[in-house]
């Protein structure tokens, strides 16, 4: 089993404006259905429409509650490999798994949680 932090966000088309971003690769022995491991992504803290100061408000980035809002998200998809050097797996297909969450904490909490989970899912 392995385990690679990787610096470039893995997924959300908004991830420019993300300030929070954690992106893991993750493989297990090898498993049928993604021999080259999978992909956490997780992203939140979204800013999507900067303003004078580069900032603005920090967007839900799926449906949340009052109480719960969605800020943070955690995707798992299907990695392959890529050309970057820095990150050098990058997702595939559509995502497997999608947990969204409220606090910075429970977000690196979720990540790590779903990068053991995806760890074992190859064996
Ligand atoms: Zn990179």
């Amino acid at each position: 089993m392995s385990r690679l932090y990787m610096p470039h966000p893995g997924h959300f088309v908004g991830a420019r404006t993300c300030e929070f971003r954690l992106c893991t690769h993750v493989i297990g022995t090898s498993s049928p259905i993604a021999p080259h491991g999978f992909i956490v992504s997780t992203v939140g803290e979204w800013r999507s429409r900067p303003d004078v100061n580069g900032l603005g408000q920090i967007q839900e980035l799926g449906v949340g509650t009052k109480d719960k809002p969605a800020l943070y998200e955690t995707m798992v998809f299907v990695a392959r490999p890529s050309k970057r050097l820095c990150c050098p797996f990058e997702a595939t297909g559509d995502e497997l798994e999608t947990v969204r969450y409220s606090t910075a904490e429970a977000a690196v909490a979720g990540h790590e949680e779903l990068c053991t989970r995806f760890e074992k899912e190859g064996a």
